[in-house]
């Protein structure tokens, strides 16, 4: 299966794809651009006593454009930019504005609480930015409250509506769910999204939070998601799967109107078609959100080393990629980090 996978992948990279041991071809980045948030979601943060990365640990505009640079000259065409919150970051259209123009990206995105958007849609479109995916949980105050233990919700819906005015389409919204929590915002938000022309995709909560909490018990599965949506709309129909490496099953709803995606890293893992490196704000890299190990990119970008050195770290890093994230296996040890300090 990996081998098919190899070569029927366009291999165009100057300098040697990056491919690991089973044959994935890497061909996306995430780019945590901070560590810090203006929210406090359950399933990410802890609540008191955030340790943040002191600001000179966090890789400049200039270090990650350079970083960059040089996977897009091994074959990454894709960039998400994420966080932490990445519209805390000061300026983050300017580092948007630059990463549009690196030779080989074709596309850039960015994920956000969307707490902030509505200050910064018109600017991130003209800096080049290609598409938005806003976290969405619930369209209850009380509960966006309790899961995000700050209030919001109407500065989220603002940003969305700010982001539509900016001409950002295909918007996504992404909703993790979690189990006797948010079962009854499931049909509210996908009427939400097909009334104001949006993506709605939920995502399975994942042992990836700061208070480590996380009970299997809690995931709630895409499969009941699905059951839960077609007994309010009527039948979903799977849509044609363009691109392998996509972490969302995709369904299209019978009256044609709109689309779900259905992400679920836990009772249904997609590892075997995964494309994705991560960078994190202090500028480690890793090739697996559940990696129990990174590697060290800032200090080659900060002691004056070559690009070669710091394309051989990453093609190390994709090398030692495992088959999967194990979750599901006796042997599963959670990272230490949680979502927030890796870039979900
Ligand atoms: N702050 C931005 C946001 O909220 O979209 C970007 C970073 S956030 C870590 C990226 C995505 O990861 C969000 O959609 C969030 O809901 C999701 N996420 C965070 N912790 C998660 C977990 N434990 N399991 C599944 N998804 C999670």
């Amino acid at each position: 299966m990996y081998s098919a996978a190899l070569t029927e992948r366009n291999v165009d990279c100057q300098t040697g794809c990056l491919v690991d041991r089973f044959g994935r071809v890497h061909r996306n980045l995430r780019v945590s651009v901070t560590d810090r948030c203006n929210i406090r979601c359950f399933y990410c943060m802890p609540l008191e006593n955030v340790q943040f990365r002191p600001r000179d640990e966090i890789l400049s505009f200039e270090e990650i454009e350079r970083f960059v640079r040089i996977v897009a000259r091994l074959g990454i065409r894709k960039i998400r930019l994420t966080g932490g919150e990445p519209l805390v970051r000061q300026d983050i259209d300017r580092l948007v504005g630059r990463l549009v123009q690196v030779p080989g990206v074709e596309d850039i995105a960015l994920t956000t609480n969307g707490i902030l958007l509505s200050e910064q849609a018109g600017r991130l479109k003209q800096a080049g930015l290609h598409r938005l995916n806003i976290s969405l949980d619930t369209l209850s105050e009380e509960r966006f409250e309790k899961i995000s233990r700050r209030a919001g919700l109407q500065r989220v819906l603002d940003g969305i509506a700010a982001a539509q005015e900016a001409g950002f389409e295909r918007i996504r919204l992404n909703a993790v769910a979690i189990r006797h929590l948010t079962e009854d915002d499931i049909v509210p938000l996908v009427d939400f999204a097909r009334r104001r022309g949006l993506e709605m995709r939920f995502i399975e909560f994942m042992p990836l939070d700061g208070e480590q909490h996380w009970q299997g018990t809690q995931v709630l599965s895409g499969s009941e998601i699905r059951s839960r949506v077609e007994a309010a709309f009527g039948p979903l129909i799977p849509a044609p799967r363009k691109d392998p490496s996509q972490p969302a099953v995709d369904f299209d709803f019978a009256d044609g109107r709109g689309r779900i995606g259905l992400i679920n890293p836990v009772t249904e893992p997609f590892c075997g078609d995964c494309d994705r490196l991560r960078l994190t704000a202090e500028g480690q890299v890793r090739n697996c959100l559940f990696s129990l190990e990174e590697w060290d990119a800032r200090a080659l970008l900060r002691n004056g080393e070559s690009n070669e050195q710091i394309a051989e770290l990453v093609r190390s890093c994709v090398e030692a990629k495992r088959v999967g994230h194990g979750i599901d296996s006796d042997q599963f040890v959670r990272p230490e980090r949680a979502m927030y300090q890796l870039g979900g």
